[in-house]
């Protein structure tokens, strides 16, 4: 394995280049902006961003965001999300929200997803992948005239088809108005619908259509209770056993740490001690099964 070393405050200013990318994405051109010119960036930018927040997401028709779009989802014109248009000083009025591709000659006009089968491009029914259709001229095919737009019989993780699903852009107030995840603000650029760190998975993987997210801290602090799955059980039960391991010679009633070979025993030492600890142990079971028909009224002795 290469090993990566890093000179003092090495990482650090990889800490810190990552944190700039993420606040900056695309817009500064390729080019790093000087210390200054970032200060003056995240004045004027940031502001705008937690508040005009747009979330983007891929909706199945019976409302399951079955895909929240990150900043390097990509879109029907291959460009990613971040290469869209995502910051607005105002919102738009008008419905639906349209974020333009900003690479330099594309000319898809609002932000599209298109699903992978696994890492496999879909096709239309066309028989032709979606990197052959126009992103701008409504999704037509250019390697065949039989095409008219688009359309994916590829069955999505909800079972609903993909061309039944529809890409969304909605403000916070949109979202909050559903009941579905806002997330925090976050000062990143292109976030899109990611609120989480579940809103990685699909979304019938989420099981959770709402999405409102974890269950408040009251449910999570409440105590274990029989219902609680065997892991949760097995955290919380204190320890019973009368043994301890810190004194060797002693010979409890589990098996478990008498059947390991103490350090100074020979073979038949061993064995020696196998076969009395049975003996007792034999010896101890019939006394109890007597006990047990002791008839009532009786003390035991
Ligand atoms: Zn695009
Ligand atoms: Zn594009
Ligand atoms: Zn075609
Ligand atoms: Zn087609
Ligand atoms: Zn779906």
């Amino acid at each position: 394995m290469e090993r990566l070393t890093l000179p003092p405050g090495g990482a650090a200013a990889v800490d810190e280049y990552l944190e700039y990318r993420r606040t900056v994405g695309e817009d500064d051109g390729g080019k790093l902006f000087t210390p200054e010119e970032y200060e003056e960036y995240k004045k004027k930018v940031l502001p705008m961003r937690l508040q005009n927040r747009l979330f983007v997401s891929w909706r199945s028709p019976t409302g399951i965001d079955c895909k929240l779009v990150g900043p390097e989802t990509p879109c029907f014109c291959t460009h990613r999300y971040k290469q869209h248009k995502t910051d607005f000083e105002t919102i738009p009025q008008q419905r639906p929200i349209d974020l333009p591709c900003q690479v330099t000659g594309c000319r898809c006009k609002a932000y599209h997803y298109v699903p992978h089968n696994g890492t496999q491009p879909i096709r239309c029914t066309c028989k032709h992948f979606a990197d052959q259709h126009n992103a701008a001229l409504g999704f037509i095919c250019n390697a065949c005239f039989k095409c008219s737009g688009f359309r994916s019989c590829f069955t999505c993780g909800c079972g609903q088809p993909a061309y039944a699903h529809d890409t969304v852009v909605e403000t916070l107030q949109d979202r909050l108005a559903q009941g579905k995840p806002v997330g925090q603000d976050v000062p990143y650029a292109a976030m899109g619908g990611l609120t989480g760190f579940s809103s990685l998975a699909e979304g019938y993987m989420r099981l959770d259509d709402s999405g409102v997210g974890a269950p408040s801290g009251e449910v999570l602090d409440s105590p274990v209770s029989a219902m609680d799955h065997p892991f949760l059980k097995a955290l919380q039960m204190p320890s019973t056993s009368p043994q301890t391991l810190t004194d060797g010679n002693e010979v409890g009633p589990s098996t478990q740490i008498s059947s390991l070979r103490r350090p100074d025993e020979d073979d038949m030492a061993y064995f020696e001690r196998r076969y009395q600890e049975r003996i007792k142990m034999e010896k101890a079971a019939a006394k109890k099964k007597g006990k047990a028909v002791v008839p009532p009224g009786t003390k035991p002795s």
